[in-house]
């Protein structure tokens, strides 16, 4: 069957607003969100409702055609953008952007799978309660991309990743069967956890079209502290410390090294120096809190404490909300400062804490045996052992040479990656850039359970045809 009786019964069953098939009203759903790589969708589907996605499945299906659904596609693993061959169908969630439900005593919301994280964010604040999920994309990013990619950021070592904050889902299957899973338990054990297979799936084994997230209480009150450091040592005994005399209360620590305030600073003139010299490594920290409780003083004890041991050798502690924004603008910019530097190797991977100090050294001086003109940009949460290691080409290298080169180089570090016992994703996943590394990396038997599992929900590899695991 052709492909236009598939358009055409789409359109019949979507309406004119449901399908996209103009190159121009389709184009920004064919570039990754870096600008750096294109794809070409057959056609964008934008069903209003899970009955609508359950239908556009089924007759896929019908058709043969592949579907790659596509959230606020700011994923970095190109796993959301349709292959070039103008072969698969998107399918944007984006008009499915309804807060079906909150219930602030149970803690938990039920929202459809296109809300922006942002808005989920701020409807729970209405509520007095907080979801805390938080990273750069928020604005962009939807809910069901985060479920799919299990997303992680600023929080995670407060509450985790979305594993720990979704109690229930709703997804259509890719043979168009609609899973009834939308529980708000926040306890249950029957049988298999089949949804923590769709959490981190990307895309590969359902489409989610709703979740029951779970919230947390709304903190009232933060504290947040720019911290100038002598090395990664320091910045990782002072980890350690703070962990322990603030409570527990840490809600996020933020290692930054100088070229990245830097990089801020050009970003965004009106930042000036956070503090009044520069020092190698900077720490960005919050905690936070409900309830009577004197979180300025607990930094400022713990600032004390810091500087006793020589680990922190300055800092800011900001005085109002105001000026705690004007901290994190840092960690903002610095991302739009890298990214005005074109074509660079993102990388999020992962490791025991404890390993940080000796992996960046080992990487650093790896890379910079490799390409010593390239420039290395270590920052990340380190509270969850994540290290987003980026790699600048040598500014005078030809654009054409530089993707290469960078590959070169991410195999270099994704050994020093395994020497430290790490996981070359933390956050992004696998999507269509790291599948090779990734499958470098497991065992038979782990691929033979996860074919398996493909292979269960997804026969025909109809839904994200290649991403993660290769085409049969
Ligand atoms: P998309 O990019 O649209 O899709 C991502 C994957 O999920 C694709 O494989 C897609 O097919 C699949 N998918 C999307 N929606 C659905 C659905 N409804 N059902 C099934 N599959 C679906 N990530 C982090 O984890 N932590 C960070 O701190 C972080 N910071 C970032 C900062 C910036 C500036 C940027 C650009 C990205 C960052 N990311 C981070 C990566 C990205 O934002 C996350 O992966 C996010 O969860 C992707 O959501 P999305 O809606 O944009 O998904």
């Amino acid at each position: 069957m052709s492909t236009d009786a598939l358009l055409d019964a789409l359109h019949e069953r979507l309406g004119g607003r449901g399908l996209l098939r103009d190159p121009a009203d389709m184009a920004r759903y064919s570039v990754d969100w870096a600008g750096e790589r294109l794809g070409q969708p057959l056609a964008v589907a934008r069903p209003a409702s899970t009955a609508e996605v359950s239908a556009t499945v089924m007759l896929c299906r019908e058709h043969g055609v592949a579907m790659t659904p596509q959230g606020g596609h700011s994923g970095l693993v190109a796993g959301a953008l349709p292959a070039e061959d103008g072969a698969e169908l998107v399918i944007s969630l984006e008009r499915m952007d309804r807060v079906r439900e909150i219930d602030p005593i149970n803690f938990s919301m039920v929202v459809d799978a296109g809300c922006i994280l942002d808005n989920v964010k701020q409807a729970a604040t209405e509520h007095d309660c907080d979801f805390p999920l938080s990273l750069g994309a928020q604005g962009s990013c939807q809910i069901g991309g985060n479920i799919a990619t299990n997303a992680g950021g600023l929080n995670v070592l407060r509450y985790g990743m979305m594993r720990e904050l979704v109690l229930g889902l709703e997804v259509v299957l890719p043979d168009g069967r609609i899973w009834h899973g939308l529980k708000a338990l926040h306890k249950d054990n029957r049988g298999y956890p089949l949804q923590q297979l769709l959490l981190g799936s990307e895309g590969t084994l359902g489409i989610v079209t709703a979740a029951v997230l779970k919230l947390s209480p709304r903190q009232t009150q933060s504290r947040t502290a720019l911290l100038g450091l002598p090395s990664v040592e320091a910045v990782i005994a002072l980890y350690g410390l703070a962990r322990r005399d603030c409570s527990d209360l840490l809600s996020a620590f933020e290692l930054i090294p100088r070229r990245c305030i830097e990089l801020a600073m050009e970003a965004t003139p009106t930042l000036g120096d956070p503090l009044d010299d520069a020092y190698p490594w900077y720490v960005l920290m919050e905690v936070a809190a409900s309830g009577p409780l004197d979180l300025g003083a607990m930094l400022e004890h713990l600032l004390e404490q810091g500087m006793e041991r020589e680990l922190v050798l300055d800092g800011a502690l900001a005085a109002s909300d105001a000026q705690a924004q004007q901290l994190w603008q840092f960690r903002e910019s610095m991302l739009e400062g890298q990214r005005r530097r074109g074509e660079h190797l993102r990388t999020d991977i992962a490791m025991p804490i404890s390993a940080i100090p000796t992996f960046v050294e080992r990487a650093s001086t790896a890379i910079m045996a490799a390409s010593p003109d390239c420039e290395i940009i270590a920052y990340g949460h380190v509270g969850d052992g994540n290290l987003h290691f980026n790699i600048l080409p040598p500014a005078a290298m030809a654009d054409a040479d530089k993707h290469a080169h960078l590959h070169e180089l991410e195999a270099l570090l994704f050994e020093v990656v395994d020497e430290v016992g790490g996981s070359i994703s933390a956050e992004h996943g696998i999507g269509r850039t790291k599948q090779d590394a990734y499958l470098a990396r497991l065992s038979p038997l782990e691929r033979e359970l996860a074919g398996g599992i493909k292979s269960l929900f997804d026969p025909a590899h109809a839904l994200n045809p290649g991403r993660i695991l290769p085409r049969p």
